[in-house]
């Protein structure tokens, strides 16, 4: 081990603990013991396996206040976001348990034999997690390559490794064999980059920036390693006149200041049809002043702080070039705060209208009508998710069908559900995770043609 890392309590900018992290050899280490493992992981039977992974899903559900009070105090996540987080790993674990008893193959009918084909795990995963939500990234990750009968080596992000490299040892304590999953903290410089240049890691599943992954992708050209994004976004929450307006306004400053607005998801522009949009703003007004912007140690906190003190400089640097319409309060103190901020945008060009802030701020635009709605939101080299509020199901439908992202819900905010498939179009990212498909995207296809 050669550096530490403190990890600071983005509430209070007070130390926690020191995390010592990986050196390039250590990350080699852990690579060559991951591959060691999968052999033996591989041909396990796969009920043995499914049995596995759902005692991991119990021994981490008898740890949930324990890693959700970790995730608090790491990364400033309010206790109901920690608990949601941590049963979301528990819930992919018992999802994807049910994946090794049933990775089909299929019978293809040709002449002159049988054809058969069938899903064969890679190898060695690397998994490089962002700290905007570090346990259910890794378990999105983790879960279905584990259940495709991978071995996993995980990287989390510097500035949140508590809740992983608690998982790891909770995954040794509920039975799974030594080295099948490794969580090496370490810099993304050093370890990240080494699961892209490593040639016994066969895949590497990354989210984080858009910036990183293009790196990633081009890195992982070299071995063609298989490599899945999931990158930034700037998704637009579209509210038609026809909605029910106050309910729409009541929900929009979820939908963006969830965990600090650090969401790739975050509906960071709301466009709202121009006859509706006085009285939308007048109804975000008090939704976002009401906003319990709290130290996360308190159960009642509804966003917590920035993860650190150079993302609330970057948040602040967009702020400081637009007049903001209005924001709510923060506790004030040490840790990284910025409210919750409002900003009306008129110019597209606008850099707060076009980049991912990543932060608590949203702009608002008016639109006329359903293709100028449609335009706007596509005006973007974005496409994670985004959300249509109408109540003219007809429409809903065909704005959700024709806006390009990833993840649309109408009368909904919600874009990541276990069970359907999440990930961005254009520069938002490049593969699938969660949904039924999952495990598959952790094997190769294999076709076998045996002569009568
Ligand atoms: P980041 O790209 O800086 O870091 C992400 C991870 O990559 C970290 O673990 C980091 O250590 C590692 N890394 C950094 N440089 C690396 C390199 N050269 N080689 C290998 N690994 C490297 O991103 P971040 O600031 O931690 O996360 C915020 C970003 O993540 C935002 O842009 C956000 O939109 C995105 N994000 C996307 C999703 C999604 O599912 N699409 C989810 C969460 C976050």
């Amino acid at each position: 081990m050669s550096d530490l890392h403190t990890v600071i309590n983005p509430a209070t900018a007070k130390p926690v603990i020191d995390v010592p992290l990986a050196s390039l050899a250590d990350a080699d280490y852990a690579i060559e013991r991951a591959h060691a493992a999968f052999p033996a992981w591989k041909a396990l039977a796969p009920g043995e396996r499914a049995a596995l992974l759902r005692r991991f899903a119990a021994v981490v559900d008898a740890h949930i206040d324990e890693l959700a009070e970790l995730e608090v105090r790491n990364a400033g996540h309010t206790w109901g976001n920690a608990r949601w987080e941590a049963g979301n790993v528990r819930d992919c674990l018992n999802y994807y348990a049910g994946a090794p008893e049933r990775l089909f193959g299929r019978q293809i009918p040709v002449a002159g034999g049988v054809d058969v084909t069938f899903h064969e795990p890679l190898g060695v995963v690397g998994i490089i997690v962002p700290w905007n939500f570090p346990m259910p990234i890794a378990g999105w990750g983790f879960a279905p390559a584990l259940a495709a009968g991978n071995t996993v080596v995980l990287k989390p992000a510097e500035l949140t490794p508590l809740t992983a490299i608690r998982l790891g040892e909770l995954a040794l304590e509920a039975g799974l064999p030594a080295d099948v999953l490794t969580v090496v903290p370490g810099k993304g410089s050093v370890v990240g980059a080494r699961f892209v240049t490593h040639e016994l890691v066969r895949k590497v599943c990354f989210t984080g920036s858009t910036e990183v992954g293009k790196g990633i992708m081009r890195g992982c050209a070299d071995q063609v390693k298989r490599v899945t994004l999931e990158l930034g976004g700037k998704s637009a929450n579209i509210v038609f006149a026809d909605a029910d307006i106050a309910a729409a306004a009541a929900s929009a400053p979820y939908a963006v200041f969830d965990n600090a607005g650090q969401d790739c998801c975050a509906r960071s522009r709301i466009l709202v049809e121009r006859s509706a949009y006085d009285e939308f703003l007048s109804h975000l007004e008090p939704a976002v002043l009401g906003m319990r912007v709290l130290d996360p140690s308190d159960e009642s906190s509804e966003m917590g702080p920035l993860i650190s003190s150079q993302q609330q400089a970057t948040v602040r640097g967009y702020l400081d070039e637009v007049d903001v319409a209005f924001a709510g309060t923060t506790p004030g103190g040490d840790g990284f705060w910025v409210p919750p901020s409002v900003v009306t945008v008129e110019d597209p060009a606008a850099r707060i209208w076009r980049e991912e802030v990543f932060g608590p701020v949203v702009a608002v635009m008016p639109f006329d009508d359903e293709a100028d709605a449609v335009a706007k939101a596509n005006d973007t080299e974005y496409g994670l998710s985004g959300s249509i509020y109408t109540n003219d199901l007809g429409r809903g439908l065909r704005v959700a069908r024709a806006v390009d992202a990833g993840n649309l819900s109408v009368n909904s905010h919600s874009s990541v559900r276990y069970w359907t498939p999440f990930g961005g179009y254009k520069q938002s990212g490049l593969g699938r995770e969660l949904g039924p498909d999952a495990p598959m995207a952790f094997t190769e296809e294999k076709n076998v043609f045996i002569a009568h």
